[in-house]
């Protein structure tokens, strides 16, 4: 039975998740206490929240035949892609009662339309801004470095944190002290 979001439980490998993902108010359309709050389940777990940030890798083109799969080490995006969700989430149990306060949880989603390939799901979750920018972090190629620096925020990751940081000023400001970090070679 479809009903409005705050009485439907999706979980995070259903195909109701990506439609959740799809038609939810971005961070502009809707302020955060109009941001409507979802039920998700992952692994048994229940939580509730809103989504303050989301970003995927996903695009609508392959690089090779279209039906085919992917030769070793290409990384079509077209067939195998993350994203990456902030919520500020609770946790409860099924009679209801919350099981842990209002924090940050970041649900990261390796994702592979192949068959024979399942999709990868990380959650973490933490009351610390500064935890979810570590969270958010991604191993830069060798070739990229820049800065030196062997992990940054790019990506899917940094469209979910800029998003986020519209709506939530702690993750705003750990935003921020990331853009000063990358400008500083
Ligand atoms: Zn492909």
């Amino acid at each position: 039975m479809k009903g409005t979001p705050a009485d439907r439980v999706i979980s995070l490998v259903d195909e109701a998740y990506d439609e959740l993902l799809y038609t939810y108010p971005m961070p502009g359309q809707a302020t955060r206490d109009e941001m409507p709050t979802v039920r998700l389940t992952y692994n048994g777990d229940h939580f509730r929240g809103i989504i303050l940030g989301y970003g995927t890798s996903f695009e609508e083109a392959h690089t090779h035949v279209p039906g085919g799969r992917p030769a070793p080490g290409d990384r079509c995006s077209g067939c195998r892609w993350t994203d990456v969700t902030i919520m500020w989430a609770q946790p409860y149990n099924l009679d209801d009662g919350p099981t842990a306060p209002y924090q940050y949880a970041v649900i990261v989603r390796g994702r592979s339309s192949l068959p024979g390939e399942t999709q990868r799901v990380r959650t973490t979750w933490t009351p610390d801004a500064a935890m979810v920018l570590d969270t958010l972090r991604v191993p830069v190629p060798k070739h990229l470095r820049v800065t030196g620096r062997e992990r940054s925020v790019a990506g899917p990751h940094e469209d979910a944190l800029l998003d986020a940081a519209l709506l939530d000023e702690p993750l705003a400001a750990v935003a921020l002290e990331f853009s000063k970090e990358r400008v500083t070679y």
